[in-house]
């Protein structure tokens, strides 16, 4: 067995790359695929995996737009429903953020909605792979000419004034936790997640050195009694986890997997909710686990973001 650290990364590299390439790079995360990433498998990758269902895959990238209307258009956009866009009015309009996902599923429930038209004609133009069989421009609404849609730069993003800034800027980080913090990540309910899956991957194999990866506990100092007996503990569930895999699927096998077992996963959200969960997972009354890797991270953030 493997005992790692828990650590985290701010992933400022996919800030620069193709929607594509950031799509795959995170479903990625699910497979422990990474190595078969190559300059040609991003297209299939994420359209595979798309058709299959695992939408929220397509949530890892968020687009923004600065839209010049009436306000009566605002009314129109919002008359959908739009849960999952982050929404603000400005001068001459609104600033309009959402994931790929959000906009893809907001075109097929209003696609006779002529702003949810006309945003989606202007992203099925930059990433038409990502709306095929959603999205077709002959059969769409004529665009209206009153409308104008701007797509944002990051730059763009980055230099808008604070309180939009907080809610449009979208930022990923890759964790690599204990299943026990992962667990409580994922109870941010506006964010989004792609976490390594223990359906999925079998540790009994050679990528992943026959053996089963645990993060050192924070509570048991090595060399203590109690570190002793956590050792103890993981060596018997991975020999049982091993052991079911001879006859037994990942799925089932993993049920014996405990709490300190290593997971990686990406959490994505607005600057404003990094804020939301630094206030509750950085303070006093929260898990050591999630302090020992929260603290730092916000410190990090404060410093990328100020
Ligand atoms: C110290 C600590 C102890 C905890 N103990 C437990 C426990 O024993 N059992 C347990 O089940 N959970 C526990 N939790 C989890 C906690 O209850 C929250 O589910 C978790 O922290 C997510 O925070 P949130 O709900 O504020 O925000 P998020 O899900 O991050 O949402 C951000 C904000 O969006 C709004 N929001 C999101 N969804 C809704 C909604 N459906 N309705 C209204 N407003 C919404 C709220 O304003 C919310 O603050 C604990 C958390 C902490 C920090």
């Amino acid at each position: 067995m493997k005992i790692v650290e828990p650590s985290f990364e701010i992933q400022h590299d996919l800030d620069h790359s193709s929607i594509l390439v950031r799509l795959e790079a995170c479903g990625r995360v699910c497979y422990k695929s990474e190595d078969a990433i190559t300059e040609q498998s991003a297209i299939p990758f994420v359209t595979r995996i798309a058709a299959h269902g695992h939408n929220s895959m397509l949530e890892l990238a968020v687009v923004s737009f600065e839209v010049t209307c009436h306000p009566d258009h605002v009314l129109e956009l919002l008359s959908c429903h739009p849960k999952f866009l982050v929404i603000d009015r400005v001068d001459n309009g609104m600033l309009v953020t959402g994931s790929i996902r959000a906009f893809r599923e907001l075109y097929k429930l209003h696609f006779h909605n002529q702003l949810v038209n006309d945003l989606i004609f202007v992203l099925a133009a930059k990433e038409p792979y990502l709306f095929e069989n959603i999205f077709d421009k002959d059969k769409a609404l004529e665009k209206d000419a009153q409308v104008g849609i701007k797509k944002l730069s990051l730059q763009e993003v980055d230099a808008l004034p604070t309180k939009l800034r907080l809610r449009h800027r979208y930022v990923s980080v890759r964790f690599t936790v204990n299943r026990a913090v992962s667990h409580e990540l994922v109870r941010h309910r506006l964010c989004s997640f792609l976490q390594e899956s223990q359906r999925y991957c079998r540790y009994g194999q050679d990528r992943f050195d026959n053996q089963v990866t645990f993060i050192r506990p924070v509570f048991f100092p090595e060399g203590s009694k109690e570190y002793a007996l956590w050792v103890e503990a993981m060596e018997l569930a991975e020999t049982c986890y091993l052991k079911l895999l001879d006859t037994a699927s990942p799925q089932a096998s993993r049920t014996v997997l405990p709490n300190s077992c290593k997971t990686e996963l990406i959490v994505y959200c607005n600057l404003a909710e990094w804020g939301h969960i630094f206030q509750q997972r950085t303070a006093p009354a929260a898990d050591p686990s999630m302090r020992q890797i929260m603290i730092p991270l916000q410190q990090e953030m404060e410093k990328s973001f100020r």
